[in-house]
């Protein structure tokens, strides 16, 4: 990987130099608003890794590293049936040959599809556990003292936080910003504005402290908040901005790009998938050739599209898209059932 030095140095010997930190650029054709003064963009990380979305490989990037170097060797994931974080990290640990419980969120729905499905056919049944609707907001404390006994027992264990919410992935979220710059040189293009989406927020944070960190100032930053709120976002961004400092050993520079939060311009809230996106879900694969994820990516275009609408942007843009098409198999029989109106 090429990088930046400050960042390089900071970061390189806690990542695993056998995995892609490298996504391309490439225009966008099709679906959002074409205007000449502000040429499209699109960044693959759905192309980082085959079987894991984009931003959870560059979480995995430092945290794989992080759990070797600890001698741990039985995981405890959690996050709903159709995590995307669960579903990866399944996939990197067992290869691996880490064991791996998974806390998961009784789903509705207990038909086995998308992610679910998966998920069963990688981890025995008596690895998952299913944990109800009453007992989710104490899942964090059960999964601590489930890892407190293993430990007790001789057996090395750690628990992941849902969306892989934790210190060890940040030099890995640091790397976007850095990969960022090099698509930017190997395109010659300044972007303006970049538009990327969040979850628990993990990486965008990881992009807006890369640019202080590398002192960029530009492109300005919108974030699509698929779920969360601004205030969460702002009080996570502070404890990474800590942990940060603490791998430095410097305060960061105080100049940052500027950043604003968008909400979803349809199915606001979390998980949630309604017509519109269903109907956008097959006009984005039609206009743009790119199959995305119902849940995050396709939400995300279509409100950036709502935005670009509403607000011509000027200058050179870039679209984030950190889903894969993975994610849209949970969605097969409802994608179909759409056909006839398109
Ligand atoms: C998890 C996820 C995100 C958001 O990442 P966070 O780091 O949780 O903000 C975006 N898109 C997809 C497809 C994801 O799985």
């Amino acid at each position: 990987m090429i990088f930046n030095q400050p960042l390089q140095q900071l970061i390189s010997s806690h990542l695993d130099p056998e995995l892609n930190g490298h996504s391309r650029c490439h225009p966008l054709y099709g679906y959002l608003p074409q205007n000449s003064s502000a040429p499209l963009f699109i960044k693959r990380e759905d192309e980082l890794n085959a079987n894991v979305v984009g931003t959870k490989h560059r979480k995995y990037l430092s945290l794989l590293p992080a759990l070797q170097h600890s001698g741990i060797c039985h995981v405890i994931l959690i996050g709903s049936a159709h995590s995307n974080n669960v579903l990866g990290l399944s996939q990197m640990l067992r290869s691996r040959n880490y064991a791996v419980t998974a806390l998961v969120k009784s789903p509705g729905n207990r038909a086995l599809n998308g992610n679910h499905l998966l998920l069963n056919m990688l981890l025995p049944s008596e690895s998952i556990h299913y944990i109800s609707h009453q007992a989710w907001p104490f899942v964090q404390q059960i999964a601590e003292e489930a890892a407190q006994r293993l430990n007790q027992e001789g057996t090395q264990t750690t628990v992941i936080p849902e969306g892989g919410y934790s210190e060890a992935v940040l030099p890995g979220i640091l790397t976007l910003a850095g990969d960022l710059q090099l698509n930017s040189e190997q395109l010659q293009t300044e972007f303006t504005d970049i538009w990327t989406d969040s979850g628990t927020g993990v990486s965008a944070i990881g992009l807006l402290l890369g640019m202080r960190l590398l002192g960029m100032t530009q492109p300005r930053v919108h974030i699509t908040q698929i779920a969360g709120t601004p205030e969460e976002f702002q009080q996570r961004y502070n404890q990474f901005e800590q942990w940060l400092e603490t791998l430095m050993e410097t305060p960061l520079p105080s100049q940052r790009p500027e950043v604003r939060f968008i909400r979803p311009a349809t199915a606001a809230s979390y998980g949630s998938i309604n017509k519109t996106i269903l109907r956008e879900s097959w006009t984005i694969a039609r206009e743009t050739g790119l199959l995305m994820d119902p849940v995050y990516s396709v939400k995300h275009f279509y409100t950036v599209k709502h935005e670009m609408t509403l607000n011509p942007p000027s200058g050179p843009q870039l679209i984030l898209y950190n889903g894969g098409t993975l994610g849209m198999s949970g969605f097969q029989s409802q994608l179909a059932s759409q056909e006839s109106i398109v």
